[in-house]
């Protein structure tokens, strides 16, 4: 039997709906940008294998710092005890971003970071006897993750209409994306900031905290904002007293060009979710950082005040030894100068493309491209499982989100292989009979 056919019988994949989908291809290895299937196929993997991998697979210095870590310490309960990786990568990550942050809690994916966030924005305000502030604020479109807080605050996503009546009430806002010759982005922005403006005047005192994907809303659509707006928005909100929670577990690393959105859009959220890309795409660890002053509402000379959250894997030492190797490679310049040519040869192709009538809506950020095709919006529609396909069949490896088509690759990638994945994109969209 082969492997598909194994796993086949056996495993149910996440976001699949098997009845319909091909078997999974088997794939034995990792090099750079590419990874290798059984019979050699090479596949170029333009989404970095949902956005975690940085440097491209198997990357030996982080490989072997995991193993290094292993013959050490693999795993220790985190109450109670602490361990050099976790203390030394807090330290590393409170350097990083902006000086108000102070404490960092570990947790083992983006959606519980974005849970410990929510329940931290909750909680700070119970602790000081505000018992009131129990709605959030969240973006149409958004996804913050599958846990069912994180569902909450992503409602209207297409991926959790099944689970509608379970979500607790969060208050939506639309998300002013924009794009290369956008004209209405001010009004679009200044719109959001109006509803906003008039609902904090009604509930800021119900208020917990607004949750946002600062910059680029991921799984929504590679919807992508101005960094004036989140300038604007942040101010609005704190004038407010509401907590700001960014969630950057997409945007973290320089996926936006600069290591985090919060420094490129020069704003200063209360709370900030980590993840993904913090191992470099090795191990599942996330991380949630807030304010000294969120500390402190937490303490107490009994349990009472204390953040009730907690997970088996919590700070494991193996994932902080990752996270610690990445960091390494992420302040290379090396690192930084892919970074920049990825943005460049974004700017380049994206422009070429722009005759193509398939295509509306282009814009890129940092290191992420995208554009819509013009066709129904609907996730799994044929276009979209169709270009797949096709895209698979010359070896890239790009998930059209519904009609949006985004590339978000390694950094490692090579500008052949980017450029040469763009011509392929074009013929593609231009051949396929939608
Ligand atoms: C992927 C993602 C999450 C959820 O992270 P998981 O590790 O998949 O649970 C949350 N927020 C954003 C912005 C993401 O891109």
């Amino acid at each position: 039997m082969t492997l598909a056919i194994r796993d086949n019988a056996t495993i149910w994949h996440p976001l699949t709906q098997h009845q319909i989908t091909p078997l999974p291809i088997p794939i034995v290895r990792g090099e750079g940008a590419y990874l290798i299937d059984a019979s050699e196929k090479r596949y170029l993997d333009l989404v970095s294998s949902w956005w975690v991998n940085i440097h491209g697979h198997a990357e030996p210095t982080i490989a072997k710092a995991i193993y290094d870590q292993a013959l050490k310490i693999e795993q220790v309960i985190f109450a109670g005890f602490t361990h050099e990786p976790a203390v030394t990568l807090a330290e590393k990550l409170l350097k990083l971003l902006p000086a108000n942050f102070s404490k960092v809690y570990f947790s083992d994916n983006g959606s519980t970071a974005v849970e410990v966030a929510l329940k931290m924005a909750y909680q700070y305000w119970r602790n000081q006897g505000d018992t009131k502030r129990s709605r959030f604020i969240a973006f149409n479109n958004a996804y913050h993750g599958d846990t069912f807080g994180a569902m909450a605050v992503s409602k209207e996503s297409f991926y959790f209409k099944q689970f509608a009546d379970l979500l607790f009430a969060v208050d939506m806002f639309d998300y002013p994306g924009t794009w290369i010759s956008d004209d209405s982005i001010e009004e679009k922005e200044q719109h959001t900031l109006a509803k906003l403006s008039a609902h904090l005047e009604k509930h800021a005192n119900e208020t917990a905290a607004l949750i946002i994907e600062p910059l680029v809303q991921g799984s929504g659509g590679m919807n992508m904002c101005r960094p004036i707006f989140l300038q604007q928005l942040v101010a609005l909100v704190k004038s407010y007293d509401v907590l700001v929670i960014y969630d950057e577990i997409m945007t973290g690393f320089y996926r936006t060009g600069e290591l985090f959105a919060c420094l490129k859009s020069e704003t200063i959220p209360d709370i900030i979710c980590l993840s993904k890309g913090l191992t470099g795409g090795f191990l599942p660890l996330s991380v949630t950082v807030c304010h000294e002053t969120i500390y402190q509402a937490f303490l107490g000379s009994d349990y009472t005040k204390a953040l009730g959250h907690s997970h088996s894997y919590s700070a494991n030492p193996l994932g902080c030894a990752a996270a610690l190797a990445s960091l390494v490679l992420l302040q290379r310049d090396k690192t930084i100068e892919q970074v920049k040519l990825i943005e460049q040869i974004h700017r380049e192709e994206l422009a070429n493309l722009a005759d193509c009538t398939r295509i509306e809506k282009i814009r890129f950020c940092g290191t992420i491209a995208a554009f819509d095709l013009v066709l129904p919006a609907d996730y799994g529609s044929s276009a979209s499982v169709k270009l797949r396909e096709r895209f698979l069949k010359h070896g890239l490896i790009i998930r059209p989100l519904g009609n949006i088509v985004y590339i978000l690759p390694p950094y490692c990638i090579s500008e052949d292989d980017l450029r040469r994945a763009y011509q392929l994109i074009r013929k593609e969209i231009e051949g396929v009979n939608l």
